[in-house]
C-alpha cells in the first residue's frame, strides 16, 4: 500500500482524505487541532448564534469506519523533501505522496502587537474569545454610570470590509442591538455604534459594484457606519486610530489580512506576496511530483492568469483533483491542469439578507439569503450538525433569541476593572 500523508483537515485536506480513504492506501491525516472546522459559520459562534460543536467535527469520527486511515494530533514543523519525511512533535513519518493543506491565518501586516487588542476570527478559540468580549462589554456598560467610559464598551470596530468583515459587522449590529440589549436595563440600542473600516474605496472588492453597493446599503440599514478609504494607523487598549480620528473602544475585531502557515516558508519553494506556495498546474511543488500544496496555502492561477481566491470551494475542488491524481498513481505521466469551476460567491448581511454572484448573475435580499442558508447547511459535514444548525436558526429566526450567551472566563475582573 502506498503511504499518503495529508497535513491539515480543513476544507482541502478533508475533501482529499474522504476520496482517498476509500482507496487502497495507508492514509495518515495530521492536524494541530482534533476537529474539522466549518469556518464560514464561525462568525455565528462569535456572535452567540451557534455553539462551537454545531460547526466543528472530530476528524477521528469522520474516518471511524476506515481502518486504513490514521488520524494524528500534532503540528508539522518541517518536511524533508529528499527523504520523503514529515516531522511533527518529536515524531517522523515517511510518505509516498504528501498533501499540504494547512490553510491560512490572519496577518497584521507586520503590526503583530495589535493582535492582543484586535483578535481575528479563524479558530473556535478565536470565536469564543470574541463572543466573551462582546458579552462582557455589555455587562460592563450596564453598570457603568460615566457615559464616556460606558461608550468605550458599546463601540464595536471591525477592521476589513471583505466577506468576513461584512458578515461580522452585520451580525454584531443585529444581534447586539435587537437580541441582546433588550435584556439589559441601563443600556439601549441607541447607545451602540458599529464601525467597519476599509482601506479601499469599496467593500467586498472582489464583487461587482452593484452588489458591493447593495451590501453597503444593507449595512447602513443595520446602523453600521462604514469608513471607506480609511487606514488603521494604531490599535491599543483604549481603541483604534483611523487616520486622524480616534475611536475609543474595547471591541476591535480584525478581518483584514491573511498569511499562510510557517510550514510553507520552511518548504523552501517560490511564494507569492502573501507567502502562498506557487505550485505547478497540477498543484505539485517544483521538482517534486509527489508533494502537493492545496487550498489557502497555495497560489494557483486560473486560465485568465488571475489568482484563485482563498475560499472553501477552491480548496475542496483542489482536494478532489489531487485525490484523483494520487489514486491513479500518475507518477512521470501527464496529469492535466487543475481547473477551478466557479459556482459563485455569497455573503450574508444580518438576518435574511445576502448578496450573491452566481455564474455572472447577481442576487440579493431574501433569495440570496435562502441560497446562502441552503449551501451552508448542505456543506456541513455531519447530518447531526445540519439538523442542529437548522434547528438553532429556526428558533432564532422566529424568536429573535440567540441561545448561547455564556461567559465562562475566570478572569473577568481583569476586563471589567480596566
Ligand atoms: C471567518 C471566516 C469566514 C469564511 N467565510 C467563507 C465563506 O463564506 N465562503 C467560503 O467559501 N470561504 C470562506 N472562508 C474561507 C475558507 O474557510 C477557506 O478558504 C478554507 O477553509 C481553506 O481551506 P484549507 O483546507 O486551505 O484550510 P483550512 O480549512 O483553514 O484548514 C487548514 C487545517 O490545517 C491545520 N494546520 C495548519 N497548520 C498545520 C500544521 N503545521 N500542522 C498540522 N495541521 C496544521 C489547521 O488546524 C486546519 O485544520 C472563511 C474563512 C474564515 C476564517
Amino acid at each position: 500500500m502506498k503511504k499518503v500523508i495529508i497535513i491539515g483537515a480543513g476544507f482541502g485536506g478533508l475533501s482529499a482524505a474522504k476520496k482517498l480513504a476509500d482507496g487502497d492506501f495507508q492514509l495518515t491525516i495530521i492536524d494541530k487541532t482534533n476537529h474539522h472546522l466549518f469556518q464560514p459559520l464561525l462568525y455565528q459562534v462569535a456572535t452567540a448564534a451557534l455553539s462551537p460543536g454545531d460547526i466543528a467535527n472530530p476528524i477521528r469520527s469522520v474516518f471511524s469506519e476506515q481502518k486504513n486511515v490514521e488520524v494524528l494530533l500534532g503540528e508539522v514543523s518541517s518536511i524533508d523533501k529528499e527523504k520523503n519525511t514529515v516531522h511533527f512533535n518529536g515524531s517522523s513519518i515517511e510518505f509516498d505522496y504528501l498533501v499540504i493543506a494547512t490553510g491560512s491565518h490572519h496577518s497584521y501586516f507586520g503590526k503583530n502587537e495589535w493582535e492582543k487588542y484586535a483578535p481575528g476570527l479563524k479558530t473556535v478559540n478565536d470565536a469564543l474569545k470574541i463572543r466573551e468580549k462582546i458579552l462582557l462589554s455589555l455587562e460592563v456598560a450596564e453598570k457603568e454610570k460615566d457615559p464616556e467610559k460606558r461608550q468605550k464598551y458599546l463601540n464595536f470596530v471591525i477592521i476589513g470590509g471583505g466577506p468576513t468583515g461584512v458578515e461580522l459587522a452585520g451580525a454584531i449590529s443585529e444581534i447586539v442591538n435587537k437580541n441582546l440589549i433588550p435584556d439589559f436595563r441601563n443600556i439601549d440600542a441607541s447607545m451602540t455604534r458599529v464601525y467597519m473600516v476599509e482601506a479601499l474605496p469599496k467593500i467586498l472588492s472582489a464583487y461587482p459594484d452593484a452588489l458591493s453597493q447593495q451590501a453597503l446599503d444593507d449595512l447602513k440599514k443595520l446602523d453600521v457606519e462604514v469608513l471607506l478609504n480609511q487606514k488603521v494607523v494604531d490599535i491599543n487598549e483604549s481603541g483604534v486610530k483611523i487616520g486622524d480620528r480616534f475611536i475609543q473602544t474595547r471591541n476591535v475585531l480584525w478581518a483584514a489580512g491573511n498569511q499562510v502557515s510557517p510550514l510553507i516558508k520552511n518548504l523552501e519553494v517560490e511564494t507569492d506576496k502573501s507567502g502562498r506556495a506557487i505550485v505547478n498546474d497540477d498543484l505539485t511543488i517544483k521538482n517534486y511530483e509527489n508533494i502537493f500544496v492545496i487550498g489557502d496555502a497555495a497560489a494557483v492561477k486560473n486560465e485568465k492568469e488571475e489568482y484563485l481566491p482563498g475560499i472553501a470551494p477552491v480548496a475542496m475542488q483542489q482536494g478532489k483533483y489531487v485525490s484523483k491524481i494520487v489514486s491513479k498513481n500518475l507518477q512521470g505521466k501527464s496529469r492535466g491542469r487543475f481547473n477551478y469551476k466557479d459556482r459563485g460567491i455569497i455573503v450574508t448581511i444580518g438576518k435574511a439578507k445576502a448578496v450573491a454572484l452566481i455564474k455572472g448573475f447577481k442576487f440579493s435580499w431574501v433569495f440570496a439569503w435562502l441560497l446562502w442558508s441552503i449551501v451552508h447547511v448542505l456543506f456541513l459535514i455531519s447530518f447531526r450538525n445540519r439538523l442542529k444548525v437548522m434547528a438553532e436558526w429556526f428558533w432564532y429566526y422566529i424568536t429573535n433569541r440567540p441561545g448561547i450567551r455564556l461567559i465562562v472566563k475566570e478572569d473577568n475582573n481583569k476586563f471589567i476593572n480596566q
